[in-house]
């Protein structure tokens, strides 16, 4: 049976084409969906636009709309065994990072709840005797939401509860590869009372549906996870309409292990930063420098971990890497490592696909760290968003820090140091958004998340990622019988 789409609090077949969704582990159809057409998405959006607008949302306190968000983090962990195996049908993750992906998903919406009940508008300081000001927060209106696929039900309610906590709309257009999570998570926004048209989920081709959502005149924001030319793209339309962006982008993080740290632990959690979700992640630690004085050492520990990690079947249990998300992406992956072979890089360990047995059908390629290359190789520059790491070597500081900030990217960067007074100073000096000290891929929902330069516009997460999704309005109340200052 053709799958439905939740539009405008009603499910039915979208009118567009239907599309599939394919298990990555052995490219077997998981269902099929109907994707959404011109009309569908313009009956979702202006039905946003008066769902936000109706008293039954706009009226609502804020502790109010925070009750259906309890709510939301009630059911998703209910339902966490089940949302994570269809996660896993979806996008080919292991199971065991698809629950973490559906827990944080409910803390998210819990903490968005919480942050919620607790907003304050300001009385801001009195200028005059006659006059108080106030300073209130408003929705913007619909708000388009558009997610990539690595990390779905996460980065879905990390868009979608603080802008329904905001007040606002949302008209959320899925990566077409997970599809199916998104309908499912709607079905649990219904159940958890949202009122209808407050949420629509438009399934489609990014260039065809998710375009034709963001150029849609009512629709005020664009919050957006994805490559970087998609989200430059974005940004023009946004720059047309004047609205407002939160776009979180690419990355290429560097690594950097100081000739002090703790070898083990560092060369753990490295392995950990790049080749969970088998490198797929915008945060993925994919430029390792390593100070030339531990160099081999330190190599030959990380290629041991590495060779040690278990590729297999998402579904089993134990596995550290599942399937890249297809077979155009596995690739795109190959490609690199074989350019960086021409760049004059070495495979030290991985460097090709696996094609045998269990793996014939699927997408899935080994974890591969490559020395040999200068940072400027095209290799050290792109993101891959694969299993690659490239490694490094450096001498001196002033030159480590100038290689690392050496990127387009400025997402994230991680630091393995037992000196947490130079790893201060290195935190501050680089150029990315989050900063990792003796750890890595690490998240708190309390901590601003977002990238420097051609990672991104805004931040996400924390209180204010509530209010990015707001507009300040300034009230002044007159305290005076006299109406003006004339005389008379
Ligand atoms: P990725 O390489 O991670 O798939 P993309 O930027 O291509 O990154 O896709 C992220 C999301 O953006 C997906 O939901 C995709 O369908 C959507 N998308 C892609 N192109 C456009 C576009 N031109 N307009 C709106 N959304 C788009």
């Amino acid at each position: 049976m053709v799958k439905e789409l939740y539009i405008a609090g009603e499910w039915r077949l979208g009118r567009g084409k239907v599309i599939q969704s394919i298990f990555p582990a052995d490219n077997s159809v998981n269902a099929e969906i109907s994707t959404a057409s011109p009309e569908d998405i313009e009956e979702a959006i202006v039905k946003a636009d008066q769902a936000w607008r109706s008293p039954e949302w706009r009226a609502r306190m804020p502790h109010e709309r925070a009750k259906v968000l309890y709510k939301v983090a009630e059911l998703i962990e209910a339902r966490a065994e089940e949302l994570s195996k269809l996660q896993t049908r979806d996008n080919g993750k292991p199971l065991a990072e698809t629950k973490a992906l559906v827990m944080s998903a409910a803390a998210t919406a819990r903490y968005v709840a919480a942050a919620c009940e607790t907003m304050n508008d300001d009385m801001t300081t009195q200028r005059a005797a006659d006059f108080m000001t106030f300073s209130v927060h408003e929705p913007v209106g619909v708000v388009a939401a558009i997610t990539p696929w690595n990390s779905p039900i996460a980065s879905e309610v990390q868009k979608l509860a603080p802008a329904l906590a905001g007040g606002n709309a949302v008209v959320l257009k899925p990566a077409e590869a997970t599809s199916l999570i998104a309908l499912e998570l709607a079905k649990i926004f219904e159940e958890a009372g949202l009122p209808k048209g407050l949420l629509s989920v438009l399934v489609g081709k990014g260039s065809v549906v998710g375009d034709a959502i963001v150029k849609h005149p009512l629709v005020r924001k664009i919050s957006f996870t994805g490559g970087t030319s998609t989200g430059c793209h974005l940004a023009h339309i946004a720059a047309d309409k004047l609205i407002t962006t939160s776009l979180e982008l690419g990355g290429k993080s560097p690594t950097i292990v100081l000739p002090d740290a703790d070898i083990e632990l560092a060369a753990k959690g490295i392995a950990y930063g790049i080749f969970s979700s088998a490198g797929q992640a915008c945060i993925a630690g994919s430029r390792l420098f390593i100070h030339s004085s531990i160099f081999d050492q330190f190599l030959k520990r990380l290629v041991e971990i590495t060779k040690g990690l278990r590729v297999g079947h998402p579904e089993q249990n134990n596995v550290h890497m599942g399937s890249l998300i297809n077979a155009a992406h596995l690739a795109s992956v190959d490609r690199y490592v074989q350019l960086a072979i021409q760049e004059g890089g070495e495979i030290v360990t991985g460097g090709h696909a696996l094609t045998e047995g269990d793996f014939a059908k699927g997408s899935f390629y080994l974890p591969t760290i490559i020395t040999g290359l200068k940072n400027h190789a095209q290799v050290c520059q792109e993101e891959i968003f694969g299993p690659v790491l490239v490694v490094m070597k450096y001498d001196n500081e002033a030159d480590l820090l100038e290689q690392a900030n050496d990127s387009c990217f400025g997402l994230a960067a991680g630091i393995w140091t037992e000196n947490y007074r130079k790893a201060w100073r290195m935190a501050r000096a680089l150029e990315v958004g989050t900063v990792w000290i003796n750890t890595y891929k690490k998240f708190s929902i309390s901590a601003p998340f977002g990238g420097f330069k051609d990672s991104g516009i805004g931040r996400e997460k924390g209180r204010q990622g509530i209010l990015s999704y707001m507009q300040q309005k300034s009230i002044y109340m007159g305290l005076n019988e006299q109406p003006n200052p004339w005389a008379d």
